[in-house]
């Protein structure tokens, strides 16, 4: 397993956020939890790039012990997020946010061709290369976090909710290349509100509710078991 989260446990002071669940995520694969506002879904995110520390429990990445790692630390061994609402640097150019993903490389030849391969991704960031990053339209945004986080050269690439806040035919795009940079050999671990799209796209998926892991399988299993479609499919 690339990830292993381990019985884990987190606390914001007194409230403990998450009680003590185990995720893994397997090299190659696309993982994605599910679950409602509130679940603790951005908190296991924040447990695994080291942006709280956990309670009790362990996070193991690529075989080691990560659990106390600091958050920079695990960027240079492969743990990259895009995080959620986005976060770019908005009075910055798109090629000079795309330069800060890559701020822990020295590889120039490395670099510059993953830049061309963002933008071979999302060819509408290579139109929009010299604008500021604040006047790109929302969906716009999200891929540039996305390629953002590429440009460290990510073997586990964080997603927190790249669908939030967009229109439904950006987000159909948004998955169709969350699939294609999966293709071209990134693992990722996936927070979505948006389960019909996060199911349909993931490998595996766990859901959880209230700071538990109350389901697993296949995203095709969670996407026909009856439980799933009445609580967060929409469908009765
Ligand atoms: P959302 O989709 O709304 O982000 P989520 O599933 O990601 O939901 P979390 O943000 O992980 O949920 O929140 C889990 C629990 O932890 C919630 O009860 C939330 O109120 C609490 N929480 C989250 N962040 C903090 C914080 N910084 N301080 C205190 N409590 C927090």
């Amino acid at each position: 397993m690339l990830l292993e989260i381990d019985n884990l446990t987190l606390r914001y002071g007194r409230i403990e956020a998450l009680h003590g669940i185990s995720i893994t995520v397997g090299e190659g694969e696309i993982v994605a939890l599910i679950g409602a506002n509130g679940a603790g879904k951005t908190t296991t995110m924040r447990a695994v790039s080291g942006l709280r520390p956990v309670a009790t429990g362990t996070v193991r990445f690529a075989g080691e012990d990560i659990t106390n790692l600091r958050a920079d630390l695990r960027v240079i061994r492969g743990i990259c997020q895009s995080p959620e609402g986005r976060g770019i640097f908005p009075g910055m150019t798109v090629l000079e946010n795309l330069d800060m993903g890559a701020y822990t490389r020295r590889d120039t030849a490395g670099i510059a061709a993953d830049l061309d391969r963002v933008f071979g991704l999302f060819p509408r960031l290579a139109e929009r290369r010299k604008q500021a990053g604040g006047t790109l339209s929302g969906g716009e945004q999200q891929m540039l976090a996305v390629g953002r986080a590429l440009m460290a050269r990510p073997k586990l690439l964080l997603l927190d909710e790249p669908s939030m806040g967009l229109a439904p035919m950006v987000i159909q795009q948004i998955f169709e290349i969350i699939t294609e940079i999966n293709q071209q050999g990134t693992t990722i671990l996936l927070v979505e509100q948006n389960a019909q799209q996060a199911l349909s796209r993931a490998h595996r998926a766990y859901v959880l509710e209230t700071g538990k892991i109350v389901q697993e399988g296949t995203g095709q299993e969670l996407l026909t078991d009856s439980r799933v479609r009445d609580a967060y499919l929409g469908v009765a």
